[in-house]
């Protein structure tokens, strides 16, 4: 066997619009192809040695061991390595269960499609299934030191992965409320929402948690002058910076027991508590400073109590854990070291933050601690007592956190919400040591002795023992309070032709809304008129590029077909999906081989239109008005003909569509005609000659007005529209070279030189073409231009594209030329391959009135070309 490719989906694909993690494999089986797994001798036996637990997987069969009945029966490798690669990742703890498999046209390959938890750990998985089948086909089984290690490396990849428990947490909860999440390339921030709705955090730290707020709360001295004078109760202390002052500072806050910590430090790092000797007050100043970056240190009065943490999310309380420090209570006959271990045994406990809670580890406190005790690591512990292990109960050195949210006195609250709003914080984490969190902190002597920025949320979604609380709900109730929006709208557009044109239009219909219009095409990616990136964008890393852009009010994305193959949509969900046509182009290409694989493809985009969103489909295509079974959002319609019979039902029913009738672009609401614009006035329809942009617009129009833009933008902006080099380039772009005139377009498919012809068609002077394709088409794709080219063109100029995409030179046109003789041609045919002597050919041979159209490889060096011959503009059309 061998692996082609291995892709990898990240959105609503041609597999599934729900399952948007996939990894599609191309697999050759090779000397397996013509093999089921029935006639490999011991395979069965082998699998199931392995991997026993594929008896969970149902398959067609539906029931248990449906799966390995298949294969008992016999099925080919591709389907076995499908369920193989969800099974191991099911094995490393990661949940999965969509799978697909294929076969290509190509015989004995096929596509494998699995789903993955996560990324890195999906491609591995379904390299190791080819592995893992492989060995078994070859020797009857697959050693089990070899599975161990996959497993181990799948968790391993999936733990470099992962967020981290808060942010995962926010994510969930994101999700669960639709809205849409990305990490960004840096800082491990993610981006919640799109465009100028976006909210942005790392970890917790929101982007609006003020930067004076939180270098407030990082200065523990700064924070309790402030408590202080707003009549907080914090612990009594002082900040010395020599250990020459130590002893007044004792003194100070009134003597032992004291606590000192660096000024700067968290995660308990130099904290010593609980001091009741000048020897181990020395030796905490020393720790202190030591973890202290301005070797600053405070000296502050102990205060006997529980550690409380209260998180203050928008100035509310939201959850409160007691953190109880390392520890382990005596059995009578263990002794402390084999406790620790046994402690750490413990599933939950990883390594800092990864997990639920952390291994205990010893350190310095906790020498002393047992020292202070008279203990040692042999120590046996007699049964109920406790050993405490740590002096402070920071999760991530081994403590544990219980849940008493419902416990805090309602004056502690009050207290709480205070001070997270006197330090300026909008995520506070409040570090409160009292007695008893039940009673008010002023009638047990509690004190704050701490406020933490960006607190970790760990106790709080998974305390060690009580309720866990979803603190991720307040947060994102805060990013977006209900009522506002988390999401731009996003107008999607595919089809085969007029993606780029009817994007142009629907983002220049967008902007006579004076909103910032984000949008992306063949051509560039675009923020208003200005471009942020040239070339081919129809991808989704395009798409995201106008999606995370916190200036952007609409987004307008031309989907083409390549990146929804390749890695799926960049979206979720759009609030418009235009399908403007399905014809063929591309087939043959990644696997999409009819006409029907390409609806398919491009019903993608309809699909994942919202369920209060629109569907915009082509009435006059069959292959596009089918798609209207698969959307879940509303459909409407738009033709070229007002008597087109699904116009009639739609709009009978009261739906809405957008026709040409009488010689008007026109919305139809119900019963009601709202016309928006004759098509003579539309710029874009070259006079209403052009009747495929009459198509593009009234698409385009009817994306608008489904979103909600009034008719009379939608106006305005059809008749300032011009098909020019400037907002159009390389769409039937007119110029007037005084006595004739030429016409560049980017017409590369059957469709779209059809479409040309119904205009060129028109033309009343000599038409002569400049023709040509993209090497990459199958060779009856050639003939068939050719043999359009020839019902077109009274004269014809066969040329080939610089880049041949891997063809012979000279092979295209060939074929081109077939198609022209098989209908045989008025007039004269030559072919010239290189594209610039073939265009200056033409048009130093252009007779009075003629038309010369040239479909050229680089827009931009046919329109120079053309620019060298001044052509007066603007370029106007005889009536
Ligand atoms: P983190 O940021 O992880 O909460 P930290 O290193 O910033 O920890 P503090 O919060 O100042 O340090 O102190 C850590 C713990 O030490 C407190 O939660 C509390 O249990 C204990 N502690 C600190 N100061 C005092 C004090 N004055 N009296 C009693 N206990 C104290
Ligand atoms: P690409 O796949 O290259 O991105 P596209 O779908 O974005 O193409 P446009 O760039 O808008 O399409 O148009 C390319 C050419 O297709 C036009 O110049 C025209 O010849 C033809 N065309 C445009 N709209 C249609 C249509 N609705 N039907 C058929 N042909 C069309
Ligand atoms: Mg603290
Ligand atoms: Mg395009």
């Amino acid at each position: 066997m061998k692996i082609l490719k291995i892709q990898t989906l990240r959105g609503p694909n041609y597999w599934s619009i729900r399952r948007q993690k996939l990894v599609v494999m191309r697999l050759d089986l090779e000397e397996l192809a013509d093999k089921p797994s029935d006639v490999i001798p011991n395979f069965y036996q082998g699998l199931i040695a392995v991997l026993p637990s594929l008896v969970e997987h149902q398959c067609s069969p539906g029931c248990r061991g449906g799966f390995l009945m298949r294969v008992q029966e016999g099925t080919m490798m591709g389907h076995i390595i499908e369920h193989v690669a969800l099974e191991l990742q099911d094995l490393a703890g990661m949940p999965v269960g969509f799978g697909r498999t294929r076969e290509t046209s190509t015989p004995g390959t096929y596509q494998v499609v699995i789903e993955y938890f996560n990324e890195a750990a999906g491609r591995y998985a379904a390299r190791a299934a080819v592995r893992l089948c492989q060995s078994i086909v070859e020797t009857g089984s697959y050693p089990p030191e070899e599975l161990a290690q996959d497993l181990k490396d799948l968790q391993e990849l999936w733990a470099e992965a992962s967020l981290g428990p808060s942010t995962e947490a926010l994510v969930k909860e994101a999700d669960r409320r639709g809205v849409p999440w990305v990490a960004l390339s840096a800082r491990s921030m993610i981006q919640f929402g799109n465009g100028v709705y976006q909210r942005r955090m790392q970890a917790t730290q929101s982007d609006r948690t003020s930067i004076l707020g939180i270098e407030l709360a990082c200065d523990k001295e700064g924070t309790k002058t402030i408590l202080r004078e707003a009549g907080i109760p914090v612990p009594r202390g002082t900040l010395i910076h020599y250990l020459d002052d130590l002893k007044t500072a004792i003194d100070d806050v009134g003597g032992f027991p004291i606590v000192i910590k660096p000024l700067d430090g968290n995660h308990g790092r130099g904290i010593t508590i609980d001091i009741n000797s000048w020897e181990l007050a020395e030796e905490a100043y020393d720790a202190a400073s030591g973890a202290s970056k301005s070797r600053s240190v405070i000296v502050e009065r102990y205060y006997q109590g529980r550690d409380h943490r209260v998180l203050v999310v928008n100035d509310k309380v939201v959850a409160v854990a007691e953190r109880v420090p390392a520890h382990v209570v005596g059995d009578g006959h263990t002794s402390i070291a084999e406790l620790i271990e046994q402690t750490n045994r413990d599933p939950r406990r990883g390594e800092g933050h990864d997990n639920v809670l952390t291994k205990i580890e010893m350190d310095r406190t906790s020498w002393q601690l047992l020292e202070r005790h008279g203990y040692t690591l042999e120590t046996v512990l007699p049964a109920g007592t406790v050993c405490y292990l740590r002096a402070t109960a920071n999760l991530s050195t081994g403590g544990i956190a219980v849940d008493r949210t419902d416990d805090i006195h309602p004056e502690n609250i009050w207290l709480a919400q205070r001070v997270a709003k006197v330090i300026g914080l909008d995520i506070a984490g409040i570090d409160i040591v009292t007695p008893d969190i039940s009673q008010p902190l002023r009638d047990v002597g509690g004190v704050i002795v701490e406020v933490n920025a960006a607190p970790g949320f760990r106790m709080h979604l998974s305390p060690s023992q009580g309720i866990p609380r979803n603190v991720a709900e307040p947060v994102l109730d805060m990013l977006f309070p209900s009522g506002t929006p988390s999401r731009i709208p996003i107008i999607a557009i595919t089809g085969t032709n007029g993606k780029t044109t009817t994007s142009r239009l629907i983002a220049h219909i967008f902007k006579q809304t004076k909103r910032v219009v984000g949008y992306t095409t063949t051509d560039g990616i675009y923020i208003n008129d200005f471009l942020v990136e040239k070339g081919d964008n129809t991808g989704p890393q395009s798409a995201q590029v106008i999606l995370n852009d916190p200036t952007v009010e609409v987004a307008v994305l031309e989907s083409a077909r390549g990146g929804i193959l390749r890695s799926g949509l960049a979206f979720e969900s759009c609030d418009v999906g235009v399908v403007l046509n399905v014809s063929a182009d591309h087939l043959g290409l990644g696997d999409i081989e009819t006409l029907d694989d390409m609806a398919r493809l491009k019903s993608v985009v309809a699909e994942t239109v919202l369920p209060n969103g629109y569907a915009v489909l082509n009435a006059d295509d069959p292959l596009v008005a089918a798609m209207a079974n698969r959307v879940h959002g509303q459909v409407t319609y738009f033709a070229m003909e007002p008597e087109n019979e699904l116009i009639r039902l739609h709009t009978q029913r009261g739906g809405l569509a957008a026709i040409y009738e009488n010689g008007y672009l026109s919305i139809l609401k119900g019963d009601w005609t709202l016309r928006i614009e004759q098509a003579v006035n539309v710029p874009l329809t070259l006079g209403g000659r052009a009747p495929f942009m009459i198509a593009n617009a009234l698409a385009a129009s009817l994306a608008a007005f489904a979103q909600g833009v009034r008719i009379e933008d939608i106006r305005a902006a059809l008749t300032t529209f011009e098909p020019s080099v400037g907002q159009t380039p390389g769409r039937m772009n007119l110029f007037d070279l005084g006595g004739y005139h030429a016409l560049i377009d980017y017409a590369h498919n059957p469709a779209s030189y059809a479409a040309l012809g119904s205009f060129v068609r028109n033309w009343p002077g000599e038409r002569i073409g400049v023709v040509g394709g993209p090497g990459d088409r199958r060779d009856e794709d050639f003939v068939t231009l050719g043999q359009l080219t020839a019902q077109i063109f009274d004269r014809v100029i066969v040329k080939e594209d610089d880049d041949t995409r891997g063809r012979p030179r000279g092979d295209a046109a060939r074929f081109i030329n077939l198609g022209i003789q098989q209908i045989g041609i008025v007039g004269r045919c030559e072919t010239i391959l290189d594209e610039t002597t073939a265009i200056q050919t033409a048009l130093n041979t252009a007779t009075p009135g003629s038309l010369v159209v040239i479909l050229p490889e680089t827009v931009s060096r046919a329109i120079a070309l053309i620019e060298q011959r001044q052509p007066q503009s603007p370029s106007t059309l005889a009536a």
